[in-house]
């Protein structure tokens, strides 16, 4: 007796869509039940491996595709693992596959248009269900591995249900049985399928067997196990594509083939972009992990160090042993050196595409540079090969485009200059107008611009270069005089404030900014800029402030000291109005906002948007109301409020 069941929601609308389509490419129904097979078979593969309890232990693993003109039906057959009655129901009843469901949702974005469906079906495959593009019904006859299982057969014509009843099948495995529209008949030829088995299945691993053909259709070769010259770009990008589903080609790949002094096989991927497309198969980081063409673990993170993660591909190793276990594939000794080699092959491709592509490899350092300067921090040992992958922007271009490397950066230094100069700000331009680079714009001194979030954890691991410190510019007690030779063009707009008044406007910032700054001092290198923040603190613990904030931690602003610029007008005007009428309210509020842009510059300034109630005040004040008459409450910015 046949049993009824209702499929998931999701199943009956995405079947709806799926009977209903006009896609022109519905052959990749084929595919995706080869797919599903072949997937079938590895599993199989992997159980003989351990489990010597099973039914048909002689069966060839092999895929069969039987056209049958009289009934009109395709029959794909495999000797896989096959499924239970209760595996019927959850694999082929309830949606497994979480890219269906966004599948459906992005359908219902667009609401169901026909051109995104072409496109949503192509590019994303919709597995088993994809069958229901040409048939009327499929049935599908499948006994389990497991000895004891009955054979049992699913059936439906794409409604909104299904059956179950016994079956007859005295061999392990299953049939999914095509009853092919009228308008899909041409599925029914034998060169038809050939073809497209060709075309979409070339490289399944076990022989694909058309009609009685004694020979398999497909070449079986992994791509990976083949001759990288015999072997064109598109099929590359192809094993991509059909591996992460991700519509763009990669940015880069790498195919090792390997002897000593372990024999290996790889085949490895930089993504296109690192966010994982939401619809791929690939639901987890790892590499897929083979030992000699069976599949061992399909996500296998110990073959790559944490920050190379976002890696994709195959390895396949003929040095593990077949009877290795999920669970001990970790601890194997071959697998460690297997991580070693494969890590230092890829930093050292990484490495040649630097030297010999800078532009292709600054594609890939813009969507992964991050990872991999948290390398730094994370794998010191990694240390050497990783430093030849860094780029950055610098005082030595208006360009945002224009990377240079730590040893351009060393071939240029000034002829005295023994450290490495960088600056922190929170993107290009605010780091090229950042006030701690006067100094070294007067005397031609490169400054790298660290503005990636992470490169204060890269500098965990990066103290110093080839024995060179990297210095960051706000530090207090840098000292440039011996360093590089003050250029000509650099003098003074105004002449330094007396020391006396100097010490009256030094002591009314320190008394308004109190213990949100270490000290007030003069500064001797500012030339533009009115005021900076500069650190004393030792180099360990000076980036902490970004690290945390960057993970999101509550985290106290640093308290730096104050240097003014004696020789600015600001300052001038600030320490006359002193002098004049020590009572004006303005003072407060522009060594407020003087403060205030020193940490907006350094951007570490925690709420931006606060200062705009004083600012507002202070064009108040500029366009012509009497300081006397400025609403001065509301100019009090959070970061500086006093708790009531
Ligand atoms: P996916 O293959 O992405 O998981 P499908 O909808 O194509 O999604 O298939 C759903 C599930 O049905 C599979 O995960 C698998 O467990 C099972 N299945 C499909 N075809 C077969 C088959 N030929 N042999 C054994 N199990 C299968």
């Amino acid at each position: 007796m046949a049993e009824t069941f209702t499929f998931q929601a999701e199943i009956q609308q995405l079947l709806d869509i799926l009977v209903h389509s006009l896609y022109t490419e519905r052959e990749i129904f084929l595919r995706e039940l080869i797919s599903n097979a072949s997937d079938a078979l590895s599993r199989m593969q992997f159980e003989q491996l351990t489990n010597r309890d099973i039914v048909d232990p002689d069966a060839e693993l092999a895929i069969r595709i039987k056209p049958d003109e009289s009934a009109g039906t395709l029959t794909i057959s495999d000797t896989g693992i096959g499924m239970t009655r209760d595996e019927l129901v959850n694999n082929l009843g309830v949606i497994a596959r979480s890219g269906a469901k966004a599948f459906l949702q992005k359908l219902k974005e667009s609401s169901g248009s026909g051109a995104v469906l072409q496109d949503v079906i192509g590019q994303f495959g919709v597995g088993f269900y994809s069958v229901f593009m040409v048939a009327d019904r499929v049935r599908v006859v499948s006994r389990s591995y497991l000895p004891g299982e009955q054979a049992y057969a699913w059936e439906s014509s794409g409604g909104s249900t299904y059956t179950i009843e016994p079956a007859e099948r005295d061999r392990r495995g299953t049939d999914v049985i095509v009853y092919l529209k009228d308008d899909a008949k041409e599925f029914l030829q034998t060169w038809k399928l050939k073809d497209i088995i060709r075309r979409h299945s070339d490289y399944i691993a076990f022989p694909i067997y058309v009609g009685d053909d004694q020979e398999a259709t497909n070449r079986q070769v992994a791509i990976w196990r083949q001759d990288p010259k015999e072997i064109k770009p598109e099929q590359y990008d192809d094993f991509y594509k059909m591996l992460t589903l991700d519509w763009e080609p990669p940015l880069h790949r790498l195919h090792i083939r390997a002897d000593v002094p372990l024999q290996f096989y790889a085949l490895l991927y930089v993504p296109s972009s690192p966010e994982r497309n939401i619809l791929s198969p690939r639901k987890e980081p790892g590499l897929k992990l083979y030992a000699r063409k069976v599949l061992i673990q399909e996500y296998t993170t110990d073959l790559l160090p944490e920050y190379l993660q976002f890696m994709q591909g195959v390895v396949d190793s003929e040095d593990l042993p077949l009877n290795v276990s999920r669970e001990s594939v970790q601890a194997n000794k071959i697998m460690v050196n297997l991580k070693k080699t494969l890590t230092g092959r890829v930093l050292a491709d990484f490495k040649r595409l630097a030297q010999k592509n800078r532009d292709d490899y600054l594609k890939i350092y813009a969507a992964f540079g991050r990872f991999i300067k948290q390398g730094l921090a994370i794998s010191p040992t990694d240390r050497a090969d990783i430093e030849p992958l860094l780029f950055f922007n610098s005082t030595r271009s208006e360009n945002p485009e224009q990377f240079f490397s730590l040893d351009e950066y060393l071939e240029r230094r000034a002829s005295n200059q023994d450290d490495i100069y960088y600056v922190m700000a929170d993107d290009f331009y605010t780091a090229s107008r950042s006030p701690h680079l006067d100094a070294f714009r007067q005397r031609g001194i490169e400054v790298l611009y660290f503005t990636d979030p992470v490169d204060s954890i890269m500098l965990m691991g990066l103290p110093d270069y080839k024995g060179h410190k990297l210095r960051n510019v706000d530090e207090a007690d840098i000292d440039l005089r011996d360093v590089g030779e003050l250029k000509d063009d650099t003098t003074p707009a105004r002449d330094s404030l007396p020391e006396d008044t100097f010490k009256a406007l030094r002591d009314r910032f320190a008394a308004v900014l109190g213990e949100r700054v270490r000290d007030v001092r003069e500064s001797k290198s500012l030339t533009n800029s009115a005021a900076r923040l500069v650190s004393d603190e030792n180099s360990a613990a000076r980036n902490m402030y970004r690290v945390n904030r960057l993970l999101d931690r509550e985290v106290e602003l640093p308290v730096k000291l104050l240097e003014l610029n004696p020789r600015h007008p600001l300052m001038h005007n600030l320490s006359h109005m002193i002098a004049q009428t020590p009572e004006n309210s303005l003072i407060k509020l522009v060594i407020e906002q003087v403060f205030e842009t020193a940490l907006l510059q350094d951007g570490i300034h925690p709420d931006p948007a606060a200062m705009a109630n004083r600012l507002t005040l202070l064009m108040e004040a500029a366009t012509g109301t009497p300081a006397g008459e400025l609403d001065y409450d509301t100019a009090e910015a959070p970061a500086s409020e006093e708790p009531s």
